[in-house]
């Protein structure tokens, strides 16, 4: 849960960091971009802004922007029906992303969320900068993490299903509750 407050600021400086990094945003894909808290009311530890150019039935273009520090949260991208599940590369277009896949725990530069540890289990650790991009198969574990100056990245994949996705931490929810007032 954010407030409205809370949200309207996310998606302010999340659209000020994309077009900082060269990315031409319309008004109307900031006025869409999703501010996703996961349900754990904590947006600028675990959470991700996220705005969608286009997501047909077959392929997906995202640009997603996180604050410093900001980490999204460990998922992998499920099959569904007859759909193998997403394929997914990010590339990072500005700042210093803290990429995790499963392999040897190598974490030295990111860390787990306060009181988290259970629900990030992957900890090969790959330091991604600007024009460094990660291929991701589907049913592959990965959370990431913004650098102290937050990063913005693209996400191509084939067809999105964000809320079919799974987290290894089972009390998210993947659509964010926005509030008048949080109490
Ligand atoms: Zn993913």
């Amino acid at each position: 849960m954010i407030s409205r407050t809370e949200f309207n600021e996310a998606r302010e400086q999340a659209a000020k960091m994309i077009v900082e990094s060269g990315i031409k945003l319309t008004q109307k894909e900031i006025d869409i971009m999703d501010v996703a808290d996961f349900g754990m009311s904590n947006l600028k530890k675990e959470g991700a802004q996220i705005v969608t150019f286009f997501n047909t039935s077959r392929v997906s273009a995202k640009v997603i922007a996180l604050f410093p520090f900001q980490t999204e949260p460990e998922h992998w991208h499920t099959a569904v029906g007859e759909d193998p599940g997403k394929e997914e590369t990010i590339r990072v277009v500005d700042g210093t992303v803290y990429f995790y896949i499963p392999g040897e725990n190598t974490m030295r530069c990111g860390f787990v969320p306060e009181g988290k540890d259970g629900s990030y289990t992957v900890r090969n650790e790959i330091i991604m900068k600007p024009g460094d991009q990660i291929t991701l198969q589907p049913g592959i574990k990965h959370w990431f993490q913004a650098g102290k100056k937050g990063a913005v990245m693209y996400s191509f994949s084939s067809c999105a299903r964000d809320t079919m996705d799974l987290f290894t931490d089972k009390s998210i929810v993947r659509t964010t509750v926005i509030v008048d007032k949080r109490v």
